[in-house]
């Protein structure tokens, strides 16, 4: 028996505050996950930083509700929960291969660790964040 990882264990589950929004993600196929300092995050959120982990857009999928995007450029939107405006997914709109799912919207959020930082160029000068993760001016790829 080469695969005995039970569901339970491969896949993650999260949602909104208010409840309205689940879904389900493969743990073994996340390829990347980091904090993001962009003015767009933080605008979106009102908070100084957002954790994402990345993953290709098959292996996510909401099991309740629907969310409501919006289109934070003219490239990609971004999923809330229409009810309490939890953010929970950012997606292109000519379909990528991956997207993006907030880590702190996941029931357990401690799974998924971020390994890097991205946008530093907009961090907010008074957040301090003691950790020796790879610092990005702006984008990065992978990871
Ligand atoms: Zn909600
Ligand atoms: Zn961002």
């Amino acid at each position: 028996m080469a695969h005995e990882s039970k569901d339970s264990d491969i896949l993650l589950h999260g949602g909104c505050l208010c409840g309205r929004l689940r879904y389900a993600l493969r743990a073994d196929e996340i390829v990347g996950a980091g904090y993001c300092h962009c003015r767009l995050c933080q605008r979106s959120t009102g908070a100084p930083v957002v954790a994402w982990l990345t993953l290709p857009v098959e292996f996510f999928d909401y099991i309740k509700g629907r969310p409501t995007p919006y289109l934070s450029s003219r490239s990609y939107m971004r999923e809330f929960c229409p009810d309490c405006g939890t953010q929970i997914a950012f997606r292109a709109v000519d379909p990528e291969p991956t997207l993006d799912v907030t880590i702190a919207s996941l029931d357990d959020p401690a799974r998924v660790p971020p390994r890097k930082h991205i946008w530093c160029e907009s961090q907010t000068p008074w957040l301090s964040m003691g950790d020796d993760l790879p610092r990005h001016a702006r984008g990065s790829n992978g990871g």
